[in-house]
């Protein structure tokens, strides 16, 4: 536990949380960015193609400009790998404080303060941006904990001489599947690649399907395990966490079933299963979100859930702040006593700008 207090926690090193953290900086708040990802600007790196350009985009109705310069994006568009290396110096020259590979979890109220629990340990802040973004990925719903199991791969040798499980059915497992595969090709690894998805077919488009075959005719090892669901966490007697996942079930008429599984370390296995929205993030920490009904909402589909802000952006949790993709494509505005559907499109400058709206009404209400 950091018994450390921090003016502000934030959570996430996207956009949002990486201008929140320089204003914070550069107004002697203290702070700390906690980041899931490896690096700043994970999501960004996690989600964008190869290759494609950045704009700083500014919806046309929009009245203030970047409010942050320094991480605005350059006018004349530049790859998404020249951006992500100019923050990773930007960061650097700033010495910003990040801790990497720290995911959030919770918040708890203390008397004057508030604790964020987190898989490596608890922080202590007296305000918490949520900076999450977006897409939040699905976690595998597992009797047992299977929060080991990676969401995705930044570097596929890890891979090599393990049997490895990838989940999922679409585009990006696919995605996985290939890089594993090329990465044992490169080393003979023979060591196969189990490729399971709950349902029966899988769902690629032909240009992926055209990579995977090639790396398949060029000696790469592949079971694929249609109709197969993961079941179970369970620690073996070797203290290993391993996830176990059927791959066909027998009822029969005495009422015993019969199935087939395999059991494989977790860390071993790739769940690329999808993102979601932060929905049931804001349940789990008691944050008030509102349904559009027929006719409320312009932006957001009828039954959408949407979080409730002040003009701030503080949620209905004390201290609690929430800014970015985090609220795209709109969210809920307490304002003069009414609440109404604030279109709020997801934007580097949508981020960017929440960020300075946010930092200065922390400043206004820590006086500083
Ligand atoms: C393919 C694509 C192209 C785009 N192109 C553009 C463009 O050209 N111009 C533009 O302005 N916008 C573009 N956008 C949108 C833009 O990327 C987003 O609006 C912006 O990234 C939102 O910033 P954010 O900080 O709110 O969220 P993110 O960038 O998603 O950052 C959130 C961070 O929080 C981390 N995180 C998530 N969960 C946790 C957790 N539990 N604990 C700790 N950390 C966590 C993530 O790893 C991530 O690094 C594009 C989006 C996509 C998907």
């Amino acid at each position: 536990m950091s018994s450390e207090l921090h003016d502000v926690i934030i959570i996430g090193g996207g956009p949002a949380g990486l201008a929140t953290a320089y204003l914070c900086h550069k107004y002697n708040l203290s702070y700390l960015v906690l980041e899931s990802g490896k690096a700043p600007f994970q999501g960004i790196a996690n989600t964008y193609p190869q290759g494609k350009l950045v704009y700083a985009s500014k919806p046309k109705d929009a009245p203030e400009p970047f409010l942050v310069d320094e991480l605005r994006p350059p006018d004349k568009p530049v790859t998404v790998e020249s951006y992500l290396q100019y923050v990773q110096h930007f960061v650097q020259h700033e010495n910003l404080h990040i801790r990497t590979e720290v995911a959030f979890e919770n918040i708890q109220d203390e008397r004057d303060s508030l604790t964020i629990l987190t898989d490596k340990g608890r922080f202590r802040g007296r305000k918490v941006v949520l900076a999450f973004g977006s897409s939040i990925p699905r976690e595998l719903s597992v009797y047992g904990d299977a929060k080991m199991v990676a969401k995705n791969v930044d570097d596929p040798t890890k891979y090599v001489g393990v049997k490895t499980l990838v989940i999922g059915g679409g585009n990006t497992a696919a995605d996985v599947v290939i890089a594993i595969l090329k990465a044992k090709r490169e080393c003979n690894d023979t060591q196969p690649v189990y490729w399971a998805h709950k349902s029966e077919k899988f769902d690629v488009n032909k240009e992926t399907a055209q990579r995977l075959g090639e790396e398949i005719l060029l000696g790469g090892n592949i079971r694929l395990l249609p109709g197969a669901t993961p079941r179970i966490g369970e620690v073996d007697d070797e203290g290993v966490d391993r996830l176990v996942i059927r791959i066909n079930e027998f009822k029969q008429a005495d009422g015993i079933d019969l199935y087939h599984a395999l059991s494989f370390p977790m860390q071993n296995v790739i769940a690329c299963i999808g993102s979601q929205g932060p929905v049931p993030i804001f349940d789990k920490l008691g944050v008030q979100t509102i349904s559009c009904t027929a006719g409320v909402c312009r932006v957001a589909k009828e039954g959408d859930r949407l979080v409730l802000l002040s003009a701030e952006f503080e949620s209905t949790r004390k201290g609690v702040y929430v800014v970015g993709g985090a609220i795209s494509p709109s969210y809920m505005k307490i304002s003069e006593g009414s609440i109404q559907e604030e279109k709020h499109p997801n934007l580097i400058y949508t981020a960017i700008n929440d960020a300075y709206h946010v930092v200065e009404a922390i400043r206004n209400k820590l006086g500083r």
